[in-house]
């Protein structure tokens, strides 16, 4: 049986804690996109960690993690994440590669920059991972899997052609020393020794396990909002962060995913660009963002202060609905014990029409929050373990949430380990 787990927002809501929760009873978990572009923070008994390409099963000596052939896979940075880990005293992992991966370049991750210096203030606020690059090539067909690193010969041809359209733009747009192939080759070697060993047809693997009666996870990055196609475009990521992307991105049938669980997290933070309609400012978002995750809303990758708002109604039924949510898992509930009142946004008000359904982005720009104001509970919920134990107007919230975004919250997460859990039975199952 095959479970998701993807966030219903612009990333960070919390779903490297809820993956490592439910890895527990795994046995495979899989990433299928992105790259090493975000990161999951994981507290557990070895300490915290912040995962940017491993899969957040890592942790577990029964588990095996594979990095899909959706994922934009940074060899160095994979390796550099083993070798961190397992310093702290994790047991290496049980590791896969899939052999359909594809490599980024030393060249994505400059001409990532490049571009970023290019378009200067008008940037998209890239993390200058290679990741747009990358997705850029692969779909040019002008990609490097990790299968082309055991055939030199036809490698060689291939860095040669990437180079030639590549050293256009170096020379005449961005003003930048050339590429050289044999050099990229070079580069190649030493990172063909480093994945050697976990090289794997990993969609042939994954049907025998289903066979087998195994349960994969699959564990995406970043949320809806972030999704190529159902996105915020252009202020997206360059790969699709929805579950059903999963199916292509490690290579089972798309009706082996039963469970889909969306986590939605209690208040909204974004990063980068894009309209963002429940966002505050000032001393309120100052706050929020101090008090907010583990240790305050800040870049797992860059360090960037997060942007900050309400929970966004809209955007999360949105983001539940394209994700297909089974379950959702409500997450950092206990950040907001200190409010007296907690706003929500309830609907967007765009050229005097509320609507609660979310619209493409020339819409969304003008977009003013509606917002409805709930009574906080003013207590610190970390260590209950018993929905009916919350404060009544901590479930107030949670189920005046649940009535607006029409989905079933079957967990509530309050608190960043992994026991900081709470299940509940929801009407809407
Ligand atoms: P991801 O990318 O979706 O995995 O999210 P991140 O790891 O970037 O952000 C989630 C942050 O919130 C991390 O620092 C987690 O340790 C923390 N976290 C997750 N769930 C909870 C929770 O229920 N309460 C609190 N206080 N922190 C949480």
């Amino acid at each position: 049986m095959v479970k998701a787990v993807v966030g219903a927002n612009w990333g960070d809501e919390g779903k490297g804690k809820i993956t490592d929760m439910m890895a527990e009873n795994a046995d495979i978990i899989i990433r299928f996109q992105g790259g090493a572009n975000a990161g999951h923070t994981i507290i557990n008994e070895y300490g915290k960690f912040a995962l940017h390409t491993l899969p957040s099963g890592v942790f577990y000596k029964h588990t095996t993690s594979i990095i899909g052939n959706g994922v934009a896979l940074n060899i160095p940075v994979l390796f550099e994440e083993v070798k961190s880990i397992t310093e702290k005293g994790v047991p290496a992992p049980k590791l896969l590669v899939s052999d359909r991966a594809q490599i980024v370049m030393p060249y994505h991750i400059l001409f990532d920059q490049y571009e970023e210096e290019r378009l200067a203030g008008k940037s998209f606020g890239s993390t200058k991972s290679g990741i747009a690059p990358f997705y850029s090539d692969k779909y040019a067909k002008i990609g490097i899997q990790v299968s082309d690193l055991f055939d030199e010969k036809l490698l060689l041809e291939k860095l040669q052609k990437v180079c030639e359209l590549k050293n256009v733009m170096l020379e005449h747009l961005y003003h930048k020393p050339l590429l050289k192939a044999e050099e990229l080759l070079v580069t190649l070697r030493e990172y063909k020794r480093m994945v050697e060993p976990y090289v794997c047809d990993v969609s042939l693997y994954l049907h025998k396990a289903l066979k087998e009666g195994k349960t994969i996870l699959l564990e995406g990055q970043l949320g809806t909002l972030k999704d190529t196609d159902h996105g915020i475009y252009p202020m997206v990521t360059s790969s699709s962060t929805l579950a059903a992307y999963g199916a292509i991105g490690a290579g089972i049938p798309p009706y082996e995913i039963k469970q889909i669980v969306t986590v939605c997290k209690a208040y909204s933070s974004a990063v980068g660009a894009g309209a963002f309609v429940s966002e505050i400012f000032g001393e309120e978002a100052d706050e929020l963002r101090r008090r907010g995750g583990d240790g305050g809303e800040y870049g797992a990758t860059t360090g960037r202060p997060r942007r900050m708002g309400w929970f966004d109604c809209v955007a999360s039924k949105y983001g539940c609905r394209l994700q297909g949510t089974t379950d959702v898992a409500f997450t950092v509930l206990d950040v907001l014990g200190y409010l007296d009142e907690i706003p929500v946004c309830v609907g967007y008000e765009i050229d005097g029409e509320v609507t609660t359904d979310f619209p493409v982005t020339y819409k969304l720009e003008r977009a003013k929050p509606v917002l409805q104001t709930l009574p906080g509970w003013k207590s610190d919920i970390r260590g209950i373990r018993k929905y009916e134990d919350l404060p009544e107007n901590c479930r107030n919230y949670i189920e005046f949430i649940e009535r607006q975004i029409k989905y079933p919250i079957t967990m509530v997460s309050n608190g960043p380990g992994r026991e900081d859990i709470i299940y509940r039975e929801s009407s809407l199952k």
